[in-house]
């Protein structure tokens, strides 16, 4: 039996002093009950938890880690930085360094704006749309998550319908949806808000086609709004450049986050011409938006982005863990459904309504050393070995058979249950 007294701990004293013991994502109690809620350490695509369990990390600390956690260089950027100064009474020369190297990799891009969070960089793109057309409306896509914000909580509680006033919905990667919901916010339109895939927590995810993308384009064209893309959770995952610009559409805003500077806190709105005037105009600050560390991270982490094969390197492993993941699953007779890219890949099993399969596969992962999310996409890094990847699926082929041998003993998990029935 292994120990998990040092988390067991922790929580205890969390549950007196935070409130629910944990909020947001990190929620208690939306996981298996194996799961460890606070680690020690990170490295390269590993994890530690708080007892000393280690593990293969799928989640990329949702996302941040691209580049392999702890990355010496880029570590050693931001240290550097810290040094000689992070949070100063104004911006260091770095800002302007990191400005042009955004601008010059992101082909949509011909001016940057930072802050910290996602959320920070998706609600300013709202503004930016609704500052630069005098209108009101943005369409987002239904299920579609884009910051914790009053406007698109996934969890109302605590916020208006007033909040979410001027906002509709459309179906990701549905043209007839989309295009009836700009035919009704017609005259109104400000901007359609969409992620480069469909990566909802719960369901299979999917990748629009290039049909798709066209039409959201000129939705907003023929419409007067702006196109904004929510790069936060897969930019830099799929392309160096922009999510759609293999698609042949780029966009008129783009939000940008999670793995921007590899783990270190900061976000970016990027913009072309049409949106520089009401980016001018809107009044976007935060105490920490112009501190220096993260931006000399982000630097690095560009550098990387641009000169090396990080893409195709973790575009590799995501392949061999597919296929890994797909064998395992299909000899204790179970088929996991592998949706989105390879790099972020969404696992759910057939037959699972109600996650009761899921949650005991990514409990018996986690006794095994791997870390895999139950309902929510995971995410490969770029430091993710054939060996790491080969371990993954050894693991999983035991997981399986262990979750067979338990079938007749498997319940619905009460939290989450009452979550998904919301
Ligand atoms: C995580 C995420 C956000 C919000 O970013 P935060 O840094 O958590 O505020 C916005 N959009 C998408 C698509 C995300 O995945």
């Amino acid at each position: 039996m292994r120990s998990n007294a040092v988390d067991a701990a922790l929580r205890a004293r969390a549950a007196e002093v935070i409130p629910g013991g944990m909020y947001g994502h990190e929620s208690v109690g939306m996981l298996p009950a194996e799961f460890p809620q606070f680690f020690a350490r990170a490295q390269g695509a590993r994890l530690w938890d708080a007892d000393g369990h280690e593990y293969v990390d799928l989640m990329c600390a949702y996302g941040p880690n691209l580049l392999g956690y702890a990355d010496p260089e880029i570590d050693a950027a931001y240290v550097d930085q810290l040094a000689r100064g992070d949070t100063m009474t104004g911006p260091s020369p770095k800002m302007v360094e990191l400005a042009e190297a955004l601008v010059r990799q992101v082909a949509h891009a011909r001016w940057a704006m930072f802050c910290r969070n996602g959320t920070d960089a998706t609600s300013m793109a709202v503004r930016v749309a609704r500052a630069q057309t005098g209108r009101r409306t943005i369409l987002v896509a239904r299920g579609a998550y884009h910051g914790s914000d009053a406007r698109f909580t996934p969890v109302p509680t605590g916020s208006l319908p007033e909040d979410r006033a001027h906002v509709a919905s459309f179906v990701h990667g549905d043209v007839a949806s989309l295009h009836a919901a700009a035919k009704a916010a017609e005259g109104d339109l400000a901007g359609v808000l969409v992620s480069p895939f469909r990566h909802d927590a719960f369901v299979d995810q999917t990748m629009p086609d290039r049909a798709f993308a066209q039409a959201v384009r000129e939705v907003c064209d023929r419409g007067g709004g702006l196109l904004i893309l929510d790069e936060v959770r897969a930019g830099f995952r799929l392309s160096r450049s922009g999510s759609w610009t293999s698609l042949g559409v780029e966009p008129d805003l783009s939000a940008w986050g999670k793995c921007l500077a590899n783990g270190h806190a900061l976000s970016a709105l990027l913009g072309g011409e049409v949106a520089r005037d009401a980016a001018t105009r809107v009044y976007a600050t935060g105490s920490f938006w112009f501190s220096a560390a993260p931006m000399a991270a982000a630097l690095a982490t560009l550098a990387r982005i641009r000169d090396t094969d990080y893409l195709e390197r973790i575009e590799r492993a995501g392949a061999r863990l597919r296929e890994g993941l797909a064998r395992a699953a299909a000899d204790s007779g179970y088929v996991l459904r592998q949706t989105g890219p390879v790099q972020m890949p969404q696992l759910l099993l057939d037959d699972d309504p109600d996650f009761r399969r899921g949650f005991a596969f990514a409990e018996e992962m986690i006794g095994r050393g791997v870390y895999v999310h139950p309902w929510h996409n995971n995410f490969v890094c770029a430091v993710l070995t054939d060996g790491d990847v080969d371990t993954v699926a050894a693991a999983a082929s035991d997981a399986f058979a262990a979750v067979r041998a338990r079938e007749g003993t498997l319940v619905p998990h009460a939290r989450l249950a009452a979550r998904l029935a919301r």
